[in-house]
């Protein structure tokens, strides 16, 4: 059986010589463990912070390790009463197409409810992500301006259109005009910029958002935050959810420099850590899936076929080729 392993750490941008895909004897599950046939993988971008030797929320990778992710599978065998064959599960495992897992680090995922590789997106941590960071943390009032960043990705599609549930006016930012497109036409948003056809970010936020922004629900940082900085109204909260536009820098910009702007709007900056709901991630789980049941929240998968493209399905992530949550599928049902 393979797994990727960490073969060295990135500087700037990662790229395939950062990964090594190795061959190794299939894990034997010991007491109270099952052994797991991976079907589909995730891939993420805070993935970016464990390739780097430095403190972050999430422990760094060691060289020569195998990397982890959320993963959905199939129990292969069990050591465990909780689970036999043929059940579906998911848990923060390993770049792994066989794994052998304790049986308390599992999730069951029931394939009546949806598709299985939900539980990596729209129906996991994305989705948990989008779901306390909207309704703890960025808190949009009916009538409220919300701004998205990264608005047609796995958190950002579920924000905004948990936004608009809301009864907020939505904008979202994103890469490509297929993106804004689908984020307009089929999730509800009242308007999207395409951030790379446009040269006057601050026009553009302008006039997508007349009334300026009650709500900022960052995913990005970087320039589209600095467009969007000045347009905060009195009382907006900034809700920091991620900064994918800075991870691959060699040298953070300096900042911020524009803070005055809390002053004349006393708006609150918060960020935010998914692993913090960890308590209230059913009741989020459980809400999600009636929303996605009536058809109030859609979702996209691009889906990038085989174990051993996983690095590509990772390095395009920050080249923004996902509409919607990326995953790998590693192997069929
Ligand atoms: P996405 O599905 O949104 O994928 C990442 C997207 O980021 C890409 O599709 C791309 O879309 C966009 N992007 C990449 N590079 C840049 C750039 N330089 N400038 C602007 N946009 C860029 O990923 P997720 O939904 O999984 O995660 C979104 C953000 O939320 C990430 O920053 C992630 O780290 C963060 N996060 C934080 C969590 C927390 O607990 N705080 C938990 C989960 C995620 P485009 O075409 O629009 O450029």
């Amino acid at each position: 059986t393979r797994q990727w392993q960490l073969a060295s750490r990135p500087v700037g941008e990662p790229t395939h010589d950062n990964f090594e895909l190795v061959t190794v004897d299939r894990p034997e599950p010991g007491p109270n463990e099952v052994l797991i046939k991976t079907l589909y993988q995730s891939v993420d971008p805070y993935m970016r912070g464990r390739m780097r030797d430095a403190e972050s929320y999430a422990e760094p990778w060691d060289v020569g390790d195998p990397m982890q992710a959320s993963v959905v599978g199939e129990v292969l065998e069990s050591n465990s009463s909780r689970f036999e064959s043929g059940d579906f599960v998911t848990g923060d495992l390993l770049w792994a197409e066989h794994i052998a897992a304790d049986a308390g680090e599992l999730q069951r995922v029931n394939p009546d409810h949806g598709p299985i590789s939900t539980a990596l997106g729209v129906l996991g941590m994305p989705g948990v992500t989008a779901y306390w960071g909207t309704t703890d943390v960025a808190d949009p009032n009916p009538g409220d301006t919300v701004v998205v960043s990264a608005a047609a990705g796995a958190v950002g599609s579920v924000v905004g259109q948990l936004a608009k549930l809301s009864g907020a006016r939505v904008v979202g930012t994103a890469g490509s005009e297929a993106k804004v497109d689908w984020l307009t036409e089929e999730l509800g948003f009242d308007a999207a910029i395409n951030y790379k056809e446009t040269d006057d970010l601050s026009g553009a936020v302008d006039e997508t958002c007349p009334n300026g922004v009650d709500v900022y629900f960052d995913n990005v940082g970087g320039p589209i935050t600095d467009a969007v900085w000045p347009r905060l109204n009195v009382d907006a909260r900034v809700a920091v959810c991620g900064q994918i536009a800075l991870y691959n820098e060699t040298q953070v910009p300096t900042g911020p420099r524009k803070l005055a702007k809390l002053i004349e709007t006393r708006a609150k900056v918060e960020g935010l850590l998914v692993s913090d709901y960890q308590p209230r991630w059913g009741e989020a789980l459980q809400r999600l899936s009636q929303f996605v049941q009536s058809g109030d929240i859609q979702y996209r998968e691009n889906v990038v076929e085989g174990f051993e493209n996983a690095p590509d399905a990772f390095l395009g992530l920050f080249e923004g080729e996902n509409i919607g949550k990326q995953v790998v599928k590693v192997a069929d049902r």
